[in-house]
């Protein structure tokens, strides 16, 4: 389980702080919803380790992760911004988020090539990012993130601004993500998104 308790959080000059707390099962997605400017992607950096909160805590399995710095934690994220490496291709960028020195197996190798296909990009391997539309860009980053492995998914409005063609494709994806276990923190002002994903809502 993860559990987010009491985890106290302010800018600095900022009048009433943050108090995230609440509960989350492997293969289940929280959504979180508020309007622009409410917090979602605040709590995406704390849980991340990105930011430091104030006080509180947040557990994996019972075990505290406030001591783990970002590459430890059990997360993987997207974010909006794709922080997909500009010089180097799709594989490479994908292949670097399996093994950061991308010392790739076979195994590794057809995975890839396979989660291109399955995300509508079969023979962009060799394509760098500025050669894609940010739908396909998003495909990258969030094919990127689950290769990963990891048992949490972090995805901030990850689903925005797609086309509906893209958006079908990858919101099954995540159905499937989660069928397999993996646990999702979905941050989304869509309200189909939250209603064929979610199945609970914290909001802020
Ligand atoms: P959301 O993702 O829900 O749109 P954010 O978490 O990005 O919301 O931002 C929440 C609030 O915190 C906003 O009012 C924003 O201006 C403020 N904020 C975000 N980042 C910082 C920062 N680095 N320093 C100060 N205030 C910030
Ligand atoms: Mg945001």
């Amino acid at each position: 389980m993860l559990e987010v308790r009491n985890l106290v959080f302010s800018y600095p000059d900022q009048e009433s702080p943050w108090n995230f707390h609440f509960t989350v099962e492997p293969g289940q997605c929280i959504a979180i919803h508020g309007a622009s400017g409410s917090g979602k992607s605040t709590l995406m950096n704390l849980l991340a380790g990105f930011l430091e909160p104030q006080s509180g805590d947040i557990l994996w399995q019972d075990e505290s992760l406030r001591q783990q710095a970002p590459w430890q934690r059990p997360f993987t994220s997207v974010f909006q911004e794709h922080n997909l490496f500009e010089h180097l291709n799709v594989e490479t960028n994908i292949g670097l988020g399996i093994h950061p020195g991308l010392k790739l197996t076979p195994e590794n190798q057809q995975a890839i090539e396979q989660g291109l296909d399955s995300v509508g990009l079969e023979g962009f391997g060799k394509r760098l990012p500025g050669d894609l539309s940010g739908g396909q860009r998003q495909r990258v980053a969030l094919l990127r993130a689950l290769l990963r492995k990891k048992p949490i998914l972090l995805l901030d409005e990850p689903l925005t601004g797609l086309d509906s063609e893209a958006r079908d494709l990858l919101r099954q994806l995540l159905l499937d993500e989660k069928a397999r276990g993996t646990l999702i923190v979905l941050a989304s002002h869509d309200k189909e998104d939250r209603q064929l994903l979610a199945d609970s809502v914290h909001r802020l």
